[in-house]
């Protein structure tokens, strides 16, 4: 903090100065104009008594003229004859002592007579010439310079007055030496105060009379008398020879040339002046002195107290708010005080409250931190392992936790066991898992009370906190609060997550909620992994039976071929059909039908031996390889021994014992196919060969011949059909499970076939494929959706998207996306009224080239949706990168949902797996209220199926749903 410029005392003191100014100045101008007074009061004495002096020389001189007149007038004096003069002179001298001498002079200069001598020869006359002449000159008296008297040694001043015959001729003159002393001695029987001096000077600058410095008569005056001569009167203080200082005043003394001059000393003249001013003075310096001390003791009052707040100010500025003032007075500065307390009370309860939000959005954002870390770690993690571990590693470094830890139940061995754990001390982690692992005080952990509970346990002073069991082993760790909670999978506690803080009191509700959440994510990741794990087991495997799915079972022939075939032996797959099955599953319910299927695989399980070599291909059909066949005589032989076993076989359904029969087809490696779909489509054939004939078995070849002419058949009836334009496309409406509206329709091909009717695709889409005439007709049903929505767009309906199917072999067709761009052309809504919809296994077969394709046709606005979903998934981290709208949920799963948990579980967690990629779901084969009802819950998007609509012919689907109600429906 700079300096003020100006204290308060230093203000204060230019007040005092202020206020002492004039104070002092009316002071001084006081003495001042006393002091004129008294100068002016001294001058006037001195004047007067110059004046007196001058008044009696004047008197003296005048006496002198008219002494020397009446002498000059005498007949004695006139007759020079000192016989006549001398007595009378001296009698003259004796009454008038004031003259040191009388004299008459010839006209020589020579005494004739003389009060105090008469032997003339003692005079020398020759001396006063000058004053003769001057005498002479004025025809009247005359005086000289002082000078010594020769007679008398005295200092005198001659008059000369001529004295003259009756014929007016010059005779001489009467002399009168003046005694200068006698002169000064009269004036100075006035009443004189000590030290005063006057002198008489005349014009020509010599002291005629002083007092009482009688020795400087005669000589040149110097200072205030030398000033005198040249002006006629006046006044001044000059100290003199003498060192005395005086107040002077000269006056001409009248008829003569001479000056008077009196000087009155000063010590004298300003006695009363003195003696006064210094009263005062000692006065004002005491009234000044007593003033500065009261306004010095006053401001260090104000001052000090000002200084001491602005040092408070001082240390309140550097941050120590819980600094107050001590300043205590009963005034404005007292009250300013006790504001700047109270200003930093309130600044202090600021920052603290303005501290605490800090540190609690500090702890909000580690907190939220993790909870987004791990929201993005749980789409990529495979497995719970690395899912615990990497929460754990996410709560310590992108949370700042101390440590975090995570805890898994045994649901069996009602065991805790840590899984993961990050930031642990080794120390700890083992006082952890020992107090964990012991019976005794495991539950009394709060991990298990967490568990137990199904509800978070926060400590948030753990080192205090009894509850905590390891709380000083904490504190070592510099753990001071933490929060247990718990993993909730399906309503139950799988396990916990523990966070470790290193601040005390970390835990709060925002924090807890978070946290919270944070663990439903982690258990959501849990339960989804786990599904995502079944999920894959299923793509698989058949979940009912445990065996090998269609495609696992495909691979696996892939496998065993292409050993076979470098081995150089023959393999043989067979294909069963269980006859009867669906009248089991109409008379003894679905259960018993699935009771069954159980028991066949387990049956085929151990007839052979190995797990591996068996499958279910669907409903009722198993599959099954024989990897080494030697000859066929060997495999008829081997075919027909497992037949019959299996129909002596006792199925046990519904406490009741059933002999089931079954057909086989059977195709062998190389003969009947070098590639495993080959030969299970020839093992396929077979089947169907076997059960239209009534033969309970039959290898491939032997019907081959048959079936190609039954295929060729067909096919020509095929592309007549298509030449014929008997191919008609029926609408299935898909419906918004909230709104319950239409959104969009599946074209769904099929034959009307002259002889037959209606003939279902998949009696012709498997030729149609084969004989690539898929080609035209997808192109005819393309084109025939794209018209019929335009056709009810522009009748002003409430035309919704169709969806058409699309073969695999058209996506892979290198002129498809140039044949849709050319379809949607014709008309710019043309796009937006289209889907394609492509099964998965299609997709899958070419992933990278799918998407190129996929993204080329999305360009267009077309949307695209994963069809028959879940069928043929090999892995489900592709789905993440097609670029796809909607997925489609086959119906088998549909059909499953409602026959156990486990079919409701892996619809829940496909639809979540869809929503969080942002993708529509519908789900296929809708037929019941409660299908549609618990796909509601689970939040599927969309239904399609017979419990809406079945298919139905474009004007039915027209007038059904797109033409608005008229009148009363
Ligand atoms: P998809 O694409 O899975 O079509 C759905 C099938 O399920 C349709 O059989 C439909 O009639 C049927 N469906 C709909 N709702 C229900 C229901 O509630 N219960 C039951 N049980 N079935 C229901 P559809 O019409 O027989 O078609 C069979 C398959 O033929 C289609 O399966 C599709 O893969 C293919 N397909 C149909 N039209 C075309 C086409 O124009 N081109 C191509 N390439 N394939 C087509
Ligand atoms: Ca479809
Ligand atoms: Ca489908």
């Amino acid at each position: 903090m700079p300096k003020p410029k100006f204290s308060i005392i230093s203000k204060l003191a230019l007040l005092i100065f202020a206020v002492g100014l004039p104070l002092s100045g009316i002071l001084a101008w006081s003495i001042h104009s006393q002091f004129r007074s008294d100068v002016t009061l001294a001058e006037q004495r001195a004047a007067s008594l110059a004046d007196a002096i001058a008044a009696s020389t004047e008197i003296t001189l005048n006496q002198t003229r008219t002494m020397v007149m009446v002498l000059a007038k005498r007949l004695s004096v006139q007759a020079m004859d000192r016989s006549h003069c001398d007595p009378f002179l001296a009698d003259l001298r004796q009454a008038l002592p004031q003259y040191a001498n009388i004299n008459v002079m010839n006209k020589r200069w020579e005494f004739v007579c003389s009060a105090l001598f008469s032997d003339p020869n003692v005079i020398t006359p020759t001396i006063y010439p000058e004053v003769y002449e001057k005498m002479k000159a004025a025809n009247d008296l005359v005086m000289s310079a002082p000078l010594r008297g020769q007679l008398t040694d005295k200092w005198v001043v001659f008059a000369a007055y001529p004295v003259k015959d009756a014929t007016n001729k010059l005779l001489g003159a009467v002399t009168a030496p003046i005694d200068l002393n006698a002169l000064a001695s009269a004036i100075a029987d006035k009443t004189l105060p000590t030290n005063a001096v006057f002198r008489i000077v005349d014009r020509s600058g010599y002291i005629v009379a002083s007092y009482p410095e009688t020795e400087r008569i005669g000589k040149l005056a110097l200072g205030v008398a030398a000033t005198a001569i040249s002006k006629k009167s006046g006044a001044s203080i000059e100290r003199g020879y003498d060192g005395v200082e005086r107040v002077y005043a000269f006056t001409p003394v009248k008829g003569s040339d001479w000056i008077a001059l009196a000087g009155l000393p000063t010590e004298w003249a300003f006695a009363d002046f003195r003696r006064n001013r210094n009263q005062i003075l000692l006065a004002l310096l005491v009234v000044l002195a007593l003033a500065t001390s009261f306004a010095f003791i006053m401001a260090r009052q104000i001052a000090r107290p000002i200084r001491e707040l602005q040092q408070d100010a001082e240390v309140l500025a550097n941050g120590r708010l819980e600094h107050r003032s001590q300043v205590v007075t009963h005034d404005e500065i007292g009250q300013l005080a006790a504001t700047f307390n109270h200003m930093a009370q309130t600044l202090e309860a600021n920052d603290t409250e303005h501290k605490q939000a800090e540190i609690s959005i500090r702890h909000l954002n580690r907190v939220y931190m993790v909870l987004s870390q791990i929201n993005a770690l749980i789409i990529r993690v495979p497995n719970r392992d690395e899912l615990f571990k990497e929460a754990c590693r996410i709560a310590v470094e992108a949370g700042g936790f101390r440590m975090s830890l995570i805890t898994t139940l045994d649901k069996n061995t009602v065991k805790l066991t840590p899984v993961a754990s990050a930031g642990k001390d080794d120390e700890l982690m083992a006082a952890i898992k020992a107090l964990l692992s012991s019976s005794v005080d495991a539950p009394r952990t709060m991990v298990a009370r967490t568990i137990r509970e199904k509800k978070a346990i926060v400590s948030n002073d753990s080192q205090n906190d009894p509850c905590v069991l390891l709380g000083k082993k904490y504190a070592d760790c510099g753990v001071r609060s933490m929060a247990i909670l718990p993993l909730m999978v399906a309503n139950e506690a799988i396990g916990v997550i523990t966070l470790y803080a290193s601040e005390i009191d970390f835990f709060h509700e925002q924090e807890m909620q978070l946290l919270t959440e944070l663990a439903g994510d982690i258990a959501f990741a849990v339960d989804h992994i786990d599904k995502q794990e079944r999920l894959n087991y299923l793509a698989y495997y058949d979940a009912h039976t445990g065996l090998a799915n269609r495609s696992l079972f495909l691979e696996r022939v892939a496998q065993y071929m292409r050993s076979a075939a470098s081995d150089e032996h023959k393999l043989a797959i067979g294909l069963i059909d269980l006859e009867r099955f669906k009248n089991i599953n109409d008379s003894l319910g679905r259960t018993a039908g699935d009771a069954l299927l159980k028991q066949v695989a387990e049956w085929l399980t151990q007839k052979t031996g190995d797990i591996n070599v068996l499958s279910r291909i669907d409903a009722d059909h198993f599959a099954i390889i024989l990897p080494e066949v030697k000859s066929a005589g060997n495999l008829t032989k081997l075919v027909e021994n497992l037949m019959a076993s299996f129909l002596e076989h006792p199925f046990r359904l519904n406490d009741a014992v059933f002999r089931i029969a079954a057909k086989v087809g059977i195709a062998v490696f190389p003969d009947d196919g070098t590639d495993a779909d080959t030969l299970f489509r020839n093992a396929e054939a077979a089947l169907k060969k076997a059960k239209a004939s009534g033969e309970r078995y039959l290898f491939h070849t032997q019907n081959m011949t048959a079936a190609v002419a039954s295929k060729l058949t067909l096919e020509n009836q095929l592309r007549q059909a298509l030449d014929n334009e008997e191919f008609v496309l029926h609408y299935q409406p898909k419906v918004n499970l909230v709104s319950g509206r239409i959104t969009s329709a599946e074209a769904l091909i099929r034959w009307n076939d002259p002889r037959t009717g209606l003939v279902p695709p998949d009696r012709f889409i498997p030729i149609l494929e084969e004989t690539g005439l898929i080609y035209e007709v997808g192109r005819w049903a393309l084109r025939k959706a794209i018209q019929d929505y335009l056709r009810w767009r522009a009748a002003g309906l409430a035309a919704v998207r169709i969806a058409v199917n699309v073969s695999p072999l058209q996506l892979r067709n290198r002129g498809f996306i140039a044949e849709i761009e050319q379809n949607i052309s014709i008309d710019p809504h043309a796009a937006a009224g289209l889907e394609l919809e492509i099964t998965e296994s299609l997709i899958m077969a070419d992933v990278k080239h799918s998407i190129t394709s996929l993204q080329a046709i999305r360009a267009m606005g077309i949307s695209i949706a994963i069809d028959d979903f879940g069928t043929g998934f090999s892995s489900l981290s592709y789905l993440a990168k097609l670029p796809v709208d909607t997925l489609k949920i086959d119906r088998s799963f549909v059909l499953d949902m409602t026959t156990g948990p486990e079919g409701l579980a892996l619809v829940s967690t496909i639809i979540n797996l869809a929503h969080s990629l942002n993708l529509k779901v519908v789900a296929e084969g809708v037929e019941t209220d409660e299908q549609s009802r618990l796909l509601r819950l689970l939040n599927c998007d969309e239904i399609q199926g017979f419990l809406f609509s079945k298919p139905v012919p474009g004007e039915v689907f027209e007038t059904r749903f797109l033409t608005p109600p008229t009148g009363e429906a």
